[in-house]
C-alpha cells in the first residue's frame, strides 16, 4: 500500500476505462484466441477476471492481488490484523 492508492489525479480524459490485456489464452467454449484479464466489481465485489472477448466465459475469476491496483479506492487498513474487538 502506498500514497499512489489513496491520492490519484483527475482523469484527464473524457471516458474512463479499463485495460483489457491479452494473455494469450484459447477459450474452452468457442475456441477463440482472443481472451483478455480485467478487473470487474460484481456481485462478489472487486474481482479480476479473464474472459473469452467472443462469447464472454469465464475462464477465471480471481481476487485482486496489491498489483492490480484494483479497486483503487481500497481501504488503507485492508491488510491490517484485525484487533480481538473486530
Ligand atoms: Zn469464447
Amino acid at each position: 500500500m502506498s500514497v499512489d492508492r489513496l491520492l490519484f489525479p483527475r482523469p484527464d480524459t473524457d471516458r474512463v476505462s479499463v485495460e483489457r490485456v491479452p494473455v494469450g489464452e484459447t477459450c474452452p467454449h468457442c475456441a477463440s484466441t482472443h481472451v483478455a484479464r480485467y478487473p470487474v466489481a460484481n456481485h462478489l465485489g472487486p474481482r479480476m477476471v479473464v474472459k473469452c472477448q467472443d462469447c464472454f466465459t469465464h475462464l477465471s475469476v480471481t481476487r485482486p492481488a496489491p498489483e492490480d491496483h484494483w479497486p483503487a479506492w481500497r481501504s488503507p487498513t485492508r491488510d491490517w490484523a484485525p484487533s480481538r474487538l473486530g
